[in-house]
């Protein structure tokens, strides 16, 4: 008899744990990214195009260190060791970001903001990968709950991004610059937080159905402690890569591409694989490829759309005026809402047999980002001064994203579960990361482009002088992006 006799929802105990030990890490790096670009122009006087590309630089490098953590976790330390290692290196990095933001005003508030974002980008590295993968560890491998686990993990996510957004925006985007600082507070704490309760019920509930422990270190790991040096080098590269990439020359854009098609080149060369199992791949990387179009577009929440709510969304509410950062919160707030309606109407269509595949569901999901970015330019069109948008415009192009989001995110990482070669499993996960890398950036470029009074700018040819033509840009962009993604779906279904 199996001793996980204790359920939750029909789910083992681990889950919730998990559930809950993400939701405080996320609570942070979705509290922290709805006042960062805020923080640099409110607080360092940094213009818009300086903080979005530091934004981007900033928020591709997050994702491009769990390619590190991932690695160092399958041979040296183990999911468990990786995830405490992670969650204390970001508590720390938020600190120093609290601390950065006590003397923004001072020559040290730089310096301490560098390397706050830098532990944060190197603890990351560690977490992440490691919370999302042992999920799944918790059930046998052809348990079927394994898809609702994953669901009920994507709420714990959102609702961590809810709650760490809301505090955040209320207590560090007051107006005043010296109150940014407590939002890092907020988060380091979040983040102990979530620490602890992880500590406190691994032993206890992070086991297999069986009742044998999951995410120890491996037992023929070679040098468990040895690895630490680990930590200070990634910290000194990563912060070397994000000052290049905001000051000299946007590497980052480039970073994904090289190693995507490297790594395509690498896979298909591979003599062990067998035809079809090539064909899976391409299917993987077509799918990241446009994947990287939905994530440049979405990510502008953090950046160009707050600006857009700051200056010329309506934020009266009753006699209140409603922090700009706080509007990123219609996201998890709609993820969370609407993950049972979508859940049960692909129920239903499968039920009658006409649920859509994959690749469609993500072209629909590309879509519903495109719309979203059409029902802003009516509202943008013709501006008449001392007018603003009402709010309620921003909060439709949230519901379209984050509806499109559960088409697509979920979906995706499924997808490159069931495809990918066993051999190549961990690899070509890499790769769906790596797309998050490129948009990440891509998305801090696009939003550098945010017109300003006055000015205007021109994204390879194309001229920008107004928002309409800034986020027309975006329903263009993602609006061909969805069509070729469905003309090409039939055949990547085939595949
Ligand atoms: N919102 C999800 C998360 O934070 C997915 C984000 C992404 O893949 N870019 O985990």
């Amino acid at each position: 008899k199996p001793p996980q006799t204790k359920r939750i929802l029909g789910h083992p105990q681990g889950l919730f744990l998990l559930f809950t030990t993400e939701m405080w890490e996320r609570f942070s790096y979705y509290g922290m990214r709805a006042v960062l670009t805020l923080y640099f122009t409110q607080a360092l006087m940094q213009d818009k195009a300086f903080a979005s590309n530091f934004y981007g630089g900033y928020t591709s490098l997050v994702y491009l260190t769990p390619l590190i953590g991932g690695y160092i976790a399958d041979k040296y330390w183990g999911n468990r060791r990786s995830i405490l290692v992670g969650g204390l290196v970001m508590a720390l990095g938020q600190f120093f970001l609290f601390c950065s933001g006590s003397i923004y005003d001072q020559p040290g508030g730089n310096m301490l903001l560098y390397i706050g974002l830098g532990l944060m980008i190197v603890g990351n590295g560690f977490f992440k990968p490691n919370i999302s993968s042992m999920v799944g560890t918790l059930y046998d491998p052809a348990d079927r709950r394994k898809d609702a686990a994953y669901t009920i993990f994507y709420m714990g996510i959102n609702l961590g991004s809810f709650i760490g957004q809301t505090i955040c925006a209320l207590v560090g985007n007051t107006g005043r610059p010296e109150d940014f600082r407590w939002a890092f507070l907020a988060c380091s704490i979040a983040l102990l937080l979530g620490t602890v309760v992880f500590q406190w019920g691994k032993i206890k509930y992070l086991v297999t159905w069986k009742g044998e422990p999951v995410g120890e270190t491996p037992v023929n790991s070679p040098a468990v402690k040895s690895v630490y040096w680990v930590l200070p080098v990634l910290l000194v590269v990563g912060l070397g890569m994000l000052w290049f990439d905001v000051n000299v020359y946007p590497i980052l854009l480039w970073f994904p591409l090289i190693g995507g098609v490297g790594s395509l080149v690498f896979i298909l060369m591979d003599k062990s694989l067998n035809a079809k199992e090539k064909q899976q791949v391409i299917v993987i990387y077509i799918v990241s490829f446009f994947v990287i179009f939905f994530w440049a577009a979405f990510e502008q929440a953090g950046a160009s759309l707050t600006f857009f709510a700051d200056e010329q969304v309506d934020r009266q509410l009753f006699g209140w005026t409603i922090p700009p950062a706080l509007f990123q919160n219609f996201n998890p707030f709609f993820v969370v809402t609407c993950a049972p309606v979508m859940a049960a109407v692909w129920t239903y269509l499968g039920n009658k047999g006409i649920e859509p595949a994959s690749p469609y569901k993500m072209a629909i999901g590309l879509t519903l980002l495109a719309i979203g970015y059409l029902i802003m330019l009516p509202a943008v069109k013709d501006p008449v001064p001392g007018v603003k948008v009402s709010a309620g415009y921003l909060a439709a192009l949230y519901f379209f994203h984050s509806v499109g989001e559960l088409c697509l995110s979920p979906i995706g990482l499924s997808l490159v579960n069931q495809l990918a070669p066993a051999k190549y499993s961990s690899l070509l996960m890499a790769v769906w990361f790596l797309a998050n890398v490129a948009a990440n950036k891509f998305a801090g470029t696009l939003s550098s482009y945010y017109p300003e009074a006055g000015k205007i700018t021109n994204f390879l040819g194309y001229q920008m002088a107004s928002l309409y033509d800034f986020f027309l840009l975006f329903v263009v962009m993602s609006g061909v992006a969805a069509v070729l993604l469905f003309l090409l779906s039939r055949r990547l279904t085939r595949m």
